[in-house]
């Protein structure tokens, strides 16, 4: 599943650089998109990058929040493989 980032808009390459260090490029199998206000939910087929959402909750002020909201929800175990291989 692609994932979504939040591009930074500071730093050496601003509008090009997810708040995870991954770099937004078109490439021969890929198109870059510019979501443009930033939506509420990734647009289908997509997954909001964790690593993204992490570094704009810290920048935001809210990463405490977050913490206290995800110790709330405790360690859930990882998600059961729904796919099925060459079926
Ligand atoms: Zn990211």
């Amino acid at each position: 599943m692609a994932r979504l980032h939040i591009m930074r808009e500071d730093g050496k390459t601003p509008g090009r650089t997810g708040l995870c260090g991954q770099s937004a490029t078109s490439t021969l199998k890929s198109t870059m998109v510019v979501l443009d206000p930033m939506p509420a939910v990734p647009p289908d087929g997509l997954l909001w990058c964790p690593g993204c959402l992490g570094g704009l909750a810290d920048r935001a002020g809210v990463a405490g929040f977050l913490g206290q909201l995800l110790s709330a929800v405790g360690y859930p175990e990882p998600a059961a493989e729904t796919r099925t291989l060459g079926g």
